[in-house]
């Protein structure tokens, strides 16, 4: 199966959206919270986000879902940076603060990453926290496609996007992986959280699933084109996951796959207020994995609740996914 980019840059249409994403993007309103940061004129967006992109790590990630992972391992391209900034984000070394200077990586080289990945036998291009950066993603995309990428796009967001930002991609992406976070208001500030997330979420997981449809997988099991939307329970029920699976109800039942994450752990280096400060018990996750499980889904995830000690990156070293050293 063609990538759906492919097509794009065969036509000229994905230039043309990487040229409407840059105009998006000064004064910048790539994201919900359309900051007006000048970024064509030098200036980083509180999100992080410039003129180019910054680059964390990438790598063979084998800890995806297995449609998204397979046998070889996704394509994982780590941006710096976040628009929504949650406070127990879990990649919080990379996804708060100015990005380092020598993470800044030009189109050339973020499109040479892109193939190297695909060289390297990834089953796909797989952008992690993309949506302020999307004009340097779509010129490399661009890049890479003309010399011959064609493994599927994977977008891996916080679903922290505005209608406009998500029709540019509309058409590029094959796998949409947006999460859904949270529901409540009092959610939102307990986790001291923006507050036009909520309201928003639920009509940008619709959007996602016009754009890319159910989630099919090819005959070795991979994920080749829809929609997977990930859950994270958090403890004390801040993810509002009761509500989350109501939200879900009709999406799973059009072909959405849904992945319900167990793996919250409280970031390294922060201190966060209860019940932040913890993992997830049991009573708090498997009610939660049975509810959706009666939702009859074709393909859902559930994780074992010591994930947490699994999914527990470290960027401050060179492969952020290795098991830690024991004493
Ligand atoms: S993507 Fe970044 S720079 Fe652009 S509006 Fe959002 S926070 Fe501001």
């Amino acid at each position: 199966m063609t990538p759906r980019y492919v097509r794009l840059h065969e036509s000229g249409e994905l230039a043309r959206r990487a040229e409407a994403a840059a105009e998006l993007s000064d004064p910048c309103r790539l994201c919900p919270r359309r900051c007006g940061a000048r970024r064509l004129h030098g200036e980083i967006g509180p999100c992080g986000g410039g003129a180019d992109a910054h680059v964390s790590a990438a790598l063979l990630h084998t800890g995806e879902e297995p449609p998204i992972s397979g046998a070889r391992g996704s394509g994982t391209i780590f941006y710096f940076g976040c628009a929504l900034g949650c406070g127990f984000c879990q990649n919080h070394q990379i996804s708060h603060g100015a990005p380092p200077e020598a993470a800044r990586v030009d189109d050339r080289a973020l499109a040479k990453l892109m193939l190297g990945l695909a060289a390297a036998g990834a089953h796909n291009v797989n952008w992690v926290t993309p949506s302020h950066v999307l004009p340097a993603a779509l010129r490399a995309l661009d890049l890479a496609a003309a010399a011959g990428l064609s493994i599927p796009l994977v977008y891996n967001c916080s679903g922290y996007q505005t209608p406009e930002a998500l029709a540019l991609v509309d058409g590029v992406v094959d796998v949409a992986l947006p999460d859904l976070k949270w529901l409540r208001p009092e959610s939102e500030r307990a986790c001291g959280l923006r507050g036009d997330y909520a309201p928003n979420i639920g009509g940008i997981l619709h959007s996602w699933f016009d754009a890319v449809g159910p989630l099919t997988l090819d005959d070795d099991g991979l994920a080749v084109s829809g929609l997977l939307v990930r859950h994270l329970v958090l403890p004390g029920n801040l993810s509002d996951t009761d509500l989350a699976l109501a939200l879900l109800e009709p999406l799973v039942a059009a072909g959405a796959g849904v992945s319900l994450m167990a793996q919250y752990h409280p970031p390294g280096g922060l201190r966060l207020p209860p019940p932040l400060d913890r993992t997830l018990t049991a009573d708090e996750y498997y009610g939660f994995a049975y509810e959706l499980r009666m939702q009859k889904p074709q393909i859902a995830f559930i994780q074992d609740l010591e994930a947490h000690g699994i999914y527990n990156p470290d960027f401050d070293t060179d492969d952020p996914f290795a098991p830690p050293e024991t004493p």
